[in-house]
């Protein structure tokens, strides 16, 4: 279990090129210590602003998917290499939003995370339950079916963010004896299943300034990944002092 935390921003579609330059200037002044890792992912068009303005910082660039080929005829994709152009270290995969919107099936999931890999980058798997399967309680299920089709059998490390799709963007969060429960899960399911060294386990859904600190310090999770909160300055200086 790794000590240092990972605080990935999932900045989603939003900001523009005048308030996105302001919050990385406002985060650079915020003084980095070696306790956590903190890697911004914005939306692919802001990359090459955000990679100028992260240059020799202690700030990570991510991003926020890719395609599964490296190069060719993929109309509305983005390819690995120009990410890796750009210093592109992690990428988030996964995400329920893309799962949703672009109908994104853990076979395709675990294609990309095959080739993040070999390219020597960092995926960000997010695995989670919608509120109709944690309902009928058959969330186990779900959850271990994405870790079981959308994770490599051999890796060194790996990062999941466990994000309940009923808390992302709602203000709800699990208990941390829900979250607890997860992490054992995942842990178990790891040990069991897959040649995996190290585990990142990550929370995701409604993190913000006030619920940061209790879920950090009543759970052992390796950081968040922070959607909303991650868009303010006042928000992010809070959670990375707290680191
Ligand atoms: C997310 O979508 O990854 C997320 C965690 O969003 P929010 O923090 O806004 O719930």
């Amino acid at each position: 279990m790794g000590q240092v935390k990972l605080i990935v921003s999932n900045w989603k579609m939003n900001l523009n090129l005048l308030n996105s330059t302001n919050l990385i200037e406002d985060l650079l002044r915020i003084s980095h210590s070696d306790s956590f890792k903190h890697i911004i992912c914005p939306q692919f068009i802001l990359i090459p602003l955000v990679s100028n303005l992260l240059k020799d910082s202690k700030i990570n660039l991510g991003a926020q998917d890719c395609w599964y080929e490296k190069t060719g005829a993929f109309t509305g994709d983005t390819g690995i290499e120009l990410l890796k152009e750009y210093d592109c270290r992690y990428i988030i995969l996964g995400h329920s939003e893309r799962r949703n919107h672009h109908k994104e099936k853990n076979e395709l999931i675990k294609k990309k995370v095959d080739l993040v890999i070999s390219e020597g980058l960092k995926p960000i798997i997010c695995i989670g339950e919608t509120i109709k399967e944690r309902k009928k309680n058959n969330y186990l299920e779900v959850l271990e079916n994405q870790l079981k089709l959308c994770i490599p059998n051999e890796y060194n490390e790996v990062i999941i963010a466990y994000e309940p799709i009923w808390s992302i963007g709602t203000g709800l969060t699990p208990s941390y004896k829900e979250i607890i429960e997860i992490q054992n899960f995942t842990e178990k399911f790891l040990k069991k299943h897959k040649m995996i060294k190290k585990l990142y386990f990550l929370y995701g859904g409604s993190v913000n300034s006030d619920n940061f600190g209790e879920i950090m310090n009543n759970t052992n999770v390796n950081g968040a990944l922070i959607g909303g909160a991650s868009l303010k300055t006042t928000e992010m200086k809070k959670i990375l002092t707290f680191c």
